[in-house]
């Protein structure tokens, strides 16, 4: 596996056995039909409690029957799973940072002993509502409302785009609570099958087809005082998760990429054409050549984003430029990866085309591209340029 300044030599052993078990994950249990579930838009259901009894989920999480390991050790996990497809990262990540996390962070005793075991093992899934049909980029226009009544609240509204919504029983929802002055905003632990839940699942994707994505209609749903996120109050709620979130896509797509270009590498290695490997030529090496270094180039991002996060040093628009970069980076690699592989590049047989076509989303979602240009030149300025 490509690791050209041997940055996995520095590896604790906790760290190598993570790392090693995962790619074995990842290679008997994911690798052989995920070219399959990508094509039938289906998530490998199966994977979920067996990525819960290897502890995939909120790993960093100490208690609560979580193993408590390091980030870096978190960004390896996250960079294995995704080497497999983004939807199985996605699954990982949704469950850990958006879901168990801030029920870690910001939920009370009560909350954290009903969900974090069950999450924790995949006898739970969870999903995390934020965007709206009207609101994405600009997560903080929501008009999802909870209106206080006696002991609790009753919530309307729409949720779109939601990962695992279809498949989750209970969802992180953030609308604002219009009984406190400026209507904050606040999260809900909202059980699925409540009366006025719904959570239709959206078809027709062309990029994340082994993921179950899906809407969260809210219509007159009643949950009790206790379903509130007791910690936190305003965007920072969504944000401080998005945040974790995006450092383990910053480590994820760089498996992405790595795995694409494995499969190039090999490919190039093996096709003949004009008498011998098409490896030979130039322009095929210089591919090679610039895939190699850009990977490189997000491999050390990703490990200084685990130093400076362990070290409690790490800001939001650090993570962003990860994010940014690295997903780019992703993006081109897989492009590049699937040129070399020829027409076989376009069938599902291989992989660059899938991480590819699974590129589109994740270089949208979690903030796009565009958004954490903007985090970055407003935190390098002093000037937001949002609106
Ligand atoms: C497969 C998938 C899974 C997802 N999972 C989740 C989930 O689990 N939970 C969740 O809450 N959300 C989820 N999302 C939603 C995702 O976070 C949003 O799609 C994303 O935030 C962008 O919002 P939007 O699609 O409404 O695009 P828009 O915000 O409408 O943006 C459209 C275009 O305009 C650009 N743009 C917007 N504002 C500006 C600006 N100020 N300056 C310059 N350009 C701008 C954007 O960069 C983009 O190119 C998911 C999305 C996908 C595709």
């Amino acid at each position: 596996m490509l690791d050209y300044l041997g940055l996995e030599a520095d590896l604790t052993q906790e760290e190598r056995m993570i790392r090693d078990e995962a790619r074995r994950f990842v290679e008997e249990e994911v690798k052989p039909d995920i070219g399959e579930h990508f094509e039938n838009g289906t998530f490998p259901m199966d994977l979920v409690p067996k990525m819960g009894e290897l502890g995939f989920y909120a790993p960093t999480i100490d208690g609560y029957g979580l193993p408590g390991v390091g980030d870096r050790a978190y960004g390896i996990l996250m960079q294995e799973l995704e080497a497999g497809d983004s939807g199985l990262r996605s699954m990982a990540s949704v469950q850990g940072a958006l879901v168990m996390y801030p029920i870690y962070a910001f939920g009370s005793e009560e909350q954290k002993e009903r969900w974090l075991p069950d999450l924790g093992t995949g006898d739970a899934v969870g999903c995390f509502g934020l965007t709206e049909p009207e609101h994405g980029s600009n997560p903080s226009g929501m008009q999802t409302r909870a209106e206080r009544d006696d002991d609790g609240f009753v919530l309307n509204g729409s949720k779109t785009w939601i990962t695992n919504s279809p498949i989750a029983d209970v969802a992180v929802v953030w609308g604002r609570d219009t009984s406190a002055d400026d209507s904050p905003v606040r999260g809900f632990l909202v059980e699925t099958d409540r009366d006025g839940v719904t959570t239709n699942k959206i078809d027709d994707k062309l990029s994340m087809r082994a993921s179950v994505t899906g809407e969260i209609g809210l219509d007159d749903v009643w949950v009790p005082e206790e379903n509130v996120l007791p910690g936190v109050e305003g965007m920072k709620g969504p944000l401080s998760c998005l945040t974790q979130a995006r450092f383990g896509i910053s480590w994820g797509v760089v498996g992405a990429a790595r795995d694409a270009f494995e499969a190039a590498l090999d490919y190039a290695k093996d096709r003949d054409q004009f008498g011998g490997p098409i490896a030979r030529f130039q322009i095929q090496q210089d591919k090679l050549a610039e895939m190699a270094t850009q990977i490189t180039n997000g491999q050390l991002m990703a490990y200084r984003l685990a130093e400076l996060k362990s070290r409690d040093e790490l800001r939001h628009q650090h993570v962003s430029m990860a994010k940014r970069h690295n997903v780019r980076m992703a993006r081109e690699v897989s492009r590049t990866a699937r040129e070399i592989l020829g027409g076989n590049g376009i069938t599902t047989d291989y992989s660059p085309m899938r991480h590819l076509a699974n590129m589109e989303t994740v270089y949208t979602y979690e903030g796009t591209h565009d958004i954490h240009t903007l985090v970055i030149g407003a935190d390098l300025t002093g000037i937001p340029a949002f609106e």
